[in-house]
């Protein structure tokens, strides 16, 4: 068992049901689910104006390794319809594997720890309520 951090947002449609949509999601593969409070915030890096985010971060455990829970993540995004038009485009839903235990993994598909966690506090701050 490995224990993981995955952060959700979503700032396009019905915001909340994407990301309750996504931990319901996540509750099947992880054990020992934390999950932080909704955390409101403005569009950071992103062209143009955009809608607020909602984000949080959910904590646990898992038997899956790094790429088969990423696979697991894009397809939750895809269930709730996700485009990828530009990007830094608005989402209906974004699914980022921030920790995988202590593992620093730097591949074409995935990087680990998450590149620039550390500078989001739409990811800090709810992370640190979970971890
Ligand atoms: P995004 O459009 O920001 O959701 O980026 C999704 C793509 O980023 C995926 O297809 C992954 O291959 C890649 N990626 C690299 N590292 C990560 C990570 N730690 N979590 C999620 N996606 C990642």
């Amino acid at each position: 068992m490995t224990r993981v951090a995955i952060a959700l947002g979503s700032n396009l449609g019905d915001r909340r049901a994407h990301l309750q949509f996504a931990i319901s999601r996540l509750r099947k593969i992880l054990t020992n689910v934390r999950i932080s409070s909704i955390h409101e915030t403005t569009p950071e890096g992103v062209d143009g104006p955009q809608p607020d985010y909602l984000n949080a971060v959910v904590a646990g455990f898992t038997t899956l390794s790094p790429i088969v829970l990423l696979q697991t993540l894009l397809a939750i995004e895809r269930e709730r319809g996700r485009t990828r038009p530009s990007p830094r485009a608005s989402r209906t839903l974004d699914l980022d594997l921030i920790l995988y235990g202590d593992e620093v993994i730097d591949t074409p598909e995935l990087t680990v720890p998450h590149p620039r966690y550390l500078d989001r506090r739409f990811v800090t701050e709810p992370l640190e309520e979970v971890w």
